[in-house]
Order: structure tokens, then sequence, then C-alpha cells
């Protein structure tokens, strides 16, 4: 498979990149010794970039794993119904609470990075009343 073109090239070793950024974080990692001042605090921002993008994906793997299981137990639990012989629609009477469940559940999680993030969000009267 082709990788396209590589339009950023590193300054010290020649690597190749598509994305400038991809290239500044090369650089700052591989010949963090050299960088000027400028190239550190792109590195800086790149980096803190690449931190947010990486926590942003793993509250949806994590808001995904919580999800799951009760999606596939549910699903198991509709089989083995329809399999036993049951109507359809009651294998489907549970399936809004079980949807609104997970919806709720999957935001939730997403969430609780916002609320861990603010302190202020969280009610402590105990520090309230020492001030
Ligand atoms: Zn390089």
């Amino acid at each position: 498979m082709s990788r396209g073109p590589e339009a950023f090239t590193c300054r010290f070793c020649g690597h190749k990149e598509r994305r400038e950024e991809h290239v500044v974080l090369h650089i700052g990692r591989a010949h963090a010794g050299v960088l000027d001042g400028q190239e550190a605090a792109a590195f800086a921002a790149a980096k803190k970039e690449e931190e947010a993008i990486l926590h942003r994906v793993s509250l949806h793997v994590g808001a995904a794993l919580l999800v799951l299981p009760i999606v596939l137990f549910y699903l198991f639990l509709i089989g083995a119904l329809l399999q036993a012989g049951a109507n359809i629609g009651f294998a489907l009477m549970g399936a809004p609470g079980i949807v609104a469940f997970c919806v709720f559940g999957y935001f939730l999680m997403l969430s609780r990075d916002r609320l861990s993030t603010r302190p202020d969000l969280i009610d402590t009267p105990d520090q309230d009343r020492d001030t």
C-alpha cells in the first residue's frame, strides 16, 4: 500500500512525514538536544495536542468498553428468547431502556474527564467552611 506524498522533511536527518505536526513531533523526540526555542515551543504545542487527542480516544474506548458487554448480553438475551419461542415484540420490549442506558452510560463515561479536571464542579463543603 502506498503511503502517498510525504511533503515534510526533518532538517536534521531527512525523515519524511505527510503532516507538519508529525515532523515537529519527530524533531522534538529524535533531536531534542539541538532544538532552538521556536522548535522547542512548537514541539511542546504539538505534544500537548497529541496527548489531548490520545486522551479523547482513550475516553471513547473506555466508554465503548462499558457499553459493549451490555449490548452483547442484551443481543444474547433476545436470541435466547426468540430461540425459546418468545414473541419478537416481547423479546424487544426492553430495547428502548437498554439503548437509553447505553447512551447515558457512554456520555457519562465521556463526561467523567470534564468532572475530574474541573474540581470546582465537585461540591466540597468542608473547604468552604475553612475559608
Ligand atoms: Zn530527524
